[in-house]
């Protein structure tokens, strides 16, 4: 297992198979986005050497996202690839929906384990303006064909922006109700070249949960109040699924951390908020031995810097978050 310089168990690896996406949601990145060629990004048979060579190294969870991993070609190729990876117990993807109506079923056959889904709100007109020209009920529709493909638990994403959606929470919270899905409400980050909307449109964790406790009553904490994962975990009394909050932002999970993040373009990246990373890519395409390459993840994971700086204004600079892989 691979050790960072605290002591950490670094054993979760996010891959981000692209950074195109589409959509173009309002806290991820800029309207005229411009995305990388593609051959920049690792190819197929890249993204499955490398996803063998962390297995090797004691990674044994992983999960896919991007940009919208499912626009990338040959996605249910890949997931096989992974799944059928000596080593890798669970393997999962974070989609926006917007394809997942028709993937669920090959995914599920390849091997996929479950899916994260964003749904920011349940309005129509608000989900389009929020991610620029997303359907809402295509997600929809990619969500139940997720819960019949038996990509489950169901994990719901909702990233709340003062302005576009910060009413929107009740009736998201209330989908839990009715359906066993984890509902999580993710605090905005500020990325590279962010956004003034990025910095000053955050909603804070205890605001979302004041606003949903104020409609519904007060909200039972699941596992005693540990965080599951990242999230800290509530539930409306006789409901079916629970309710998480994600507070990067004000209550940051660093202690915790497990993870570490394979950009498109084969970047090692150790903390989602620091710019520290490691280029695998390059000496891949150059010839390095496998032990050459080994030495340098595990060099990257020693030096997994401690946490993100949010609190003392310090943002990451050189990347949005498509390009990293959320
Ligand atoms: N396209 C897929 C999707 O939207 O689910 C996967 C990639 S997306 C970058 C992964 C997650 O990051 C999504 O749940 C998205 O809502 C979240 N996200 C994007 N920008 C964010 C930001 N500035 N702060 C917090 N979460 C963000
Ligand atoms: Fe695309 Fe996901 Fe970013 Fe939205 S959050 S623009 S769906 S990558």
């Amino acid at each position: 297992m691979a050790l960072d310089s605290f002591g950490r168990k670094i054993h979760y690896l996010r891959i981000s198979l692209t950074d195109h996406c589409n959509l173009r949601c309002v806290y991820c990145m800029p309207e005229d986005m411009v995305f990388r060629p593609r051959a920049e990004m690792m190819q197929d048979e890249e993204v499955l050497f490398l996803a063998r060579l962390f297995a090797e190294l004691g990674f044994d969870k992983i999960r896919l996202t991007g940009g919208e991993p499912t626009v990338r070609a040959h996605l249910v190729d890949i997931v096989r690839g992974i799944t059928t990876t000596p080593g890798i117990r669970s393997v999962s993807l974070t989609t926006n929906g917007m394809l997942l109506s028709k993937l669920a079923d090959p995914l599920a056959a390849a091997g996929l384990g479950r899916v994260n889904v964003s749904i920011d709100t349940l309005n129509p007109a608000k989900f389009k303006r929020m991610t620029r020209g997303g359907d809402m009920e295509t997600v929809w529709e990619g969500i139940l064909a997720a819960e019949a493909a038996g990509l489950t638990p169901v994990k719901l994403n909702a990233v709340v922006v003062r302005g576009y959606n910060e009413e929107d929470v009740v009736d998201l919270a209330n989908l839990t109700r009715e359906h066993h899905w984890q509902m999580r409400f993710i605090e905005m980050m500020p990325f590279g070249g962010s956004s003034d909307l990025q910095t000053k449109q955050m909603v804070s964790s205890q605001e979302i949960q004041d606003r949903i406790e104020q409609s519904l009553g007060s909200l039972t904490p699941v596992n005693g109040g540990e965080l599951d994962g990242e999230a800290r975990l509530y539930r409306i009394p006789g409901a079916q699924g629970d309710i998480g909050f994600i507070s990067t932002v004000s209550a940051p999970f660093c202690a915790d951390c497990s993870r570490a993040r394979l950009t498109p373009e084969g970047i090692l990246r150790m903390c989602l908020l620091r710019d520290y990373e490691i280029d695998l890519l390059t000496p891949l395409r150059a010839g390095a031995s496998l032990e050459e390459l080994r030495k340098l993840v595990l060099e990257a994971v020693w030096n997994k810097p401690w946490g993100h700086g949010l609190a003392n204004g310090e943002i990451a600079i050189n990347r949005a978050m498509n390009e990293i892989g959320g």
